[in-house]
C-alpha cells in the first residue's frame, strides 16, 4: 500500500467517512520523489529520535520509522487515529500522539523534526522548537514557498522571521515543490526547508537567554521598519555608537553580530 498514491487516499479516506479539512491544513503529499527528497536531505541514522508533526494519513511517518530508530508523531485531527493505526501498524517504533503540535513540550535530548507541516501554524511551529531548551538538531519541513523564502533572507534584508531563525541556526531551501504535488492541491507552491541548529560546540551558537533578548529588542526596532534605529532604539545610542554601528541604520540590515553586540 502506497500512501503516495491518489487513488490509495482517496480510497482510505472514503473506507473511513473522511475528507482532507482545510480547518487542519489538510494536503497530503502524493509524490514519491518528493517524499524521498525529504527523506534523503534529513538524513536519517538508525539511532535517530524523530518527531514528526501532522503525519496525516502517514506517509512519511513511515518513510521515517523505516530509516530511524524512533519516531513520535503529533497529529490534532482525531478522525485520523483509527486510519493511523491501520497503516503504521507494522512498525513498532512509533508513537501516536493525538495532539496538538503547539502545546508540545518537547523534552527529548537529542532529536530531529522531520515534518510536512500545516502551514498555517509554519512560525508559531517553528519557533517553538527553536526556543524551547529541548532543541532538535535539524528541521527538515514542506513550508509554504514565500515563508521558506523569507525565513532564508539575511541582512540588509532581514524579517522579523528570518532572524527569529537566524539565532539560533542555519537555513537552507533545498528545493521548490509545486502545488500538484499534494491532494488536494493548495492555493499555493511549497518548498524543502531545512534548519539546522547550532549546537554549543558551533561559532555561531548563542544561548538562548540571548538569542531572546536580541529577539525581544529586534521586535521593537521592527515594529517601524521604516525608522532609523536612533528613533526605534533609544536606549542603545550609546552602546551603539560603541560598537560602530550607525544610528541612521534599519532594522533589516543588521547582522546577528551585531544585534549581539548591543545585548552583550
Ligand atoms: N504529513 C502528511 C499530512 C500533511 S497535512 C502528508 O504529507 O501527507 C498537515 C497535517 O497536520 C494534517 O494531518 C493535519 O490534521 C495536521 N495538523 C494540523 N494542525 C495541527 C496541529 N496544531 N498539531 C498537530 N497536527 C496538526
Amino acid at each position: 500500500m502506497e500512501l503516495y498514491n491518489l487513488s490509495t487516499i482517496k480510497a482510505i479516506l472514503e473506507k473511513h467517512g473522511l475528507w482532507a479539512k482545510k480547518y487542519f491544513g489538510q494536503n497530503f503529499l502524493i509524490n514519491r520523489e518528493i517524499l524521498e527528497k525529504i527523506v534523503e536531505m534529513a538524513d536519517l541514522k538508525s539511532t535517530d529520535e524523530i518527531i514528526e508533526i501532522g503525519p496525516g494519513l502517514g506517509v512519511l511517518t513511515k518513510e521515517l520509522a523505516k530509516n530511524a530508530k524512533h519516531v513520535t508523531t503529533l497529529e490534532l485531527d482525531a478522525r485520523l487515529m483509527p486510519v493511523l493505526k491501520n497503516t503504521l501498524a507494522d512498525y513498532k517504533n512509533i508513537t501516536i500522539l493525538n495532539q496538538d503540535a503547539l502545546r508540545f513540550s518537547p523534552a527529548l535530548k537529542q532529536y530531529k523534526v522531520v515534518a510536512n507541516i500545516p502551514y498555517n501554524i509554519t512560525s508559531p511551529l517553528i519557533n517553538l522548537f527553536l526556543q524551547t531548551d529541548y532543541k532538535p538538531t535539524s528541521m527538515t519541513v514542506l513550508v509554504q514557498k514565500e515563508v521558506a523564502e523569507k525565513i532564508c533572507l539575511i541582512e540588509p534584508d532581514m524579517t522579523v522571521l528570518s532572524l527569529q531563525v537566524a539565532v539560533f541556526g542555519q537555513s537552507k531551501l533545498i528545493r521548490n515543490v509545486s502545488a500538484g504535488c499534494f491532494y488536494p492541491a493548495p492555493k499555493v507552491d511549497s518548498a524543502i526547508l531545512q534548519i539546522q541548529i547550532y549546537q554549543p560546540s558551533d561559532p555561531n551558537f548563542i544561548e538562548t537567554k540571548k538569542a531572546l533578548k536580541i529577539l525581544s529588542l529586534a521586535k521593537k526596532a521592527f515594529s517601524q521598519r521604516r525608522k532609523m534605529l536612533s528613533n526605534t532604539l533609544t536606549d542603545y545610542k550609546n552602546q551603539m555608537t560603541k560598537v560602530g554601528i550607525d544610528l541612521s541604520r534599519r532594522p533589516e540590515t543588521l547582522s546577528i553580530k551585531e544585534w549581539l553586540s548591543l545585548v552583550d
